[in-house]
Parts: structure tokens; C-alpha cells; sequence
């Protein structure tokens, strides 16, 4: 029988991997499904796809388990530009993913995963970083899926020192929750600052795709558009240097 863990190696599914290390669980193979930005861009934050293939990924390989990253056909960048057939917005392109309904998770993660997991044999067994006190997902795990964060009574603020004890907590959570896309239209705004500050590249792309026209939704998240959230930045940023100056020219 084959065993793997779906691993996005945050702290919750990494935790999983873990622990099956340390309880000497049966582990195959550990699974993560690389989003992409476009062809040649990830869509993981920067610093942590560092992290998964600087020190995760050799780590779990070092203890023997198989790290298998898998990537789909379709990025955000080519789901952007996509064509909407019929409904209301047919012939629009559709633009910015929806908070509660991202096309990304769908076309991007879920579907290769569900593909490459078609390929295992049918008795699988596939672990899940459920946490103990995450009731609603355990009620939801199905036929040949396993908490064993549930099984060894592990609740989710539990999950940082696992990984820290390993030296493998992703740096993400220096500046975020959660790890997600950095395109992810639930980030946070200390998320957003982060990329603004950090990865001007990226962000000029977001200012780039802002303006194409004919886009089904103009809202980056729910409240702003990507040149609004920009312009706020910007202002915020002008404000410090005046108090600055100000501050400079009392001293
Ligand atoms: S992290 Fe955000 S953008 Fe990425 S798949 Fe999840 S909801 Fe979509």
C-alpha cells in the first residue's frame, strides 16, 4: 500500500509530513502542486518557494520521503486572459480571481492534483493537515484519507513548533497567516505591503494586467481595484517621508 501527504509546506501540511517522520508513520511521498504566476513565474510568494526547494524539499528527501511537484497546464496569468464563452459575460475576459470563488484553486491546484492522485494505485492512503480542532475539514475527510495531526491530538497553533523544531517553519509567516498565491485575492494587506516593499516586479505585473480592458471584474479583492490598493501605498509612503522631513527639520 502507498501512503502520501498532500503538502503545500505550510506549517499545517509540513507538520503532517513531520510527524509521520518522527511517529514513524508509513510516508511514501509527499505532494505539492506548484501554482504558477505565468510560464516561467511561480506563483508562491517568493520566499517560500525558496524555502520549499532550499530546505524543505531536501530535508523530507534526506529522511527518505519522495517530494513530487507537480505543476498544471493553466497559470493565473493564462486564466486572466481567459475568454469567457456565454452567460453574462461572454466575451470578456475573466480577469481578477473572485475571493469566495477562486477559478485558480480550481484550475490550477485541484484539478492536477485529482489528476496526478488518478494515476496512484486505488488504495492510497493520503494524509491531510487537518488539525484536531479543525472539526468542520475532519468531518470532510473521505474514503482512504487521514488527519494524523488529529490522530496525535495536535491542534493548529501546535503546528508552528513542530515545524520550528525541525528548522523548517516557512519564512511566509514572518509577514502572513497563511500561505497562499501571492496574486491570492485574500491576502491581507501586510501580505500586499509585503510584495509592494519586496517584489516591485510582481507588482508592476499587477499594475500591467490592471489595465487591460473588457475584464469581467475590476476588483483586485473586494474593495479595491489593484491601482486603488497601489495609489494607497503610495500615499501612505508619502506621509511617512513628510513626517520625516518634519521630524528632521525640528531636530
Ligand atoms: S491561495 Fe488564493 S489565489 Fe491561490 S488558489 Fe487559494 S484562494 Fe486562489
Amino acid at each position: 500500500m502507498k501512503y502520501i501527504s498532500s503538502c503545500s509546506f505550510g506549517k499545517d501540511s509540513l507538520s503532517t509530513v513531520l510527524i509521520a517522520i518522527e511517529h514513524d508513520e508509513p510516508i511514501d511521498e509527499a505532494v505539492c502542486c506548484e501554482v504558477m504566476f505565468d510560464e516561467h513565474i511561480s506563483g508562491e510568494v517568493p520566499e517560500h518557494r525558496e524555502f520549499i526547494y532550499e530546505q524543505a524539499k531536501p530535508y523530507l528527501e534526506q529522511h527518505g520521503i519522495k517530494v513530487t511537484i507537480i505543476r498544471g497546464e493553466r497559470t493565473f496569468v493564462s486564466e486572466f486572459f481567459h475568454v469567457v464563452g456565454k452567460g453574462k459575460c461572454a466575451g470578456k475576459i475573466w480577469g481578477w480571481p473572485l475571493c469566495s470563488r477562486c477559478c485558480i484553486q480550481r484550475d490550477c491546484k485541484s484539478r492536477p492534483l485529482d489528476r496526478y492522485r488518478r494515476t496512484l494505485p486505488a488504495d492510497t492512503i493520503q494524509y491531510l493537515g487537518f488539525a484536531t480542532d479543525e472539526q468542520d475539514r475532519l468531518l470532510r475527510l473521505g474514503e482512504n484519507k487521514i488527519s494524523l495531526l488529529e490522530k496525535y491530538g495536535i491542534a493548529e497553533k501546535d503546528t508552528f513548533q513542530i515545524c520550528k523544531r525541525h528548522g523548517l517553519l516557512s519564512p511566509i509567516y514572518e509577514f502572513a497567516n497563511r500561505n497562499g498565491c501571492f496574486f491570492c485575492p485574500n491576502a491581507k494587506e501586510r501580505e500586499l505591503r509585503h510584495l509592494y516593499d519586496y517584489h516591485p516586479d510582481l507588482w508592476a505585473r499587477f499594475l500591467e494586467l490592471q489595465q487591460a480592458k473588457n475584464k469581467c471584474t475590476e476588483l483586485f479583492n473586494r474593495d479595491f481595484r489593484f491601482d486603488e490598493i497601489d495609489a494607497i501605498f503610495r500615499l501612505d509612503d508619502a506621509q511617512y517621508s513628510l513626517f520625516d522631513k518634519h521630524k528632521g527639520d525640528s531636530a
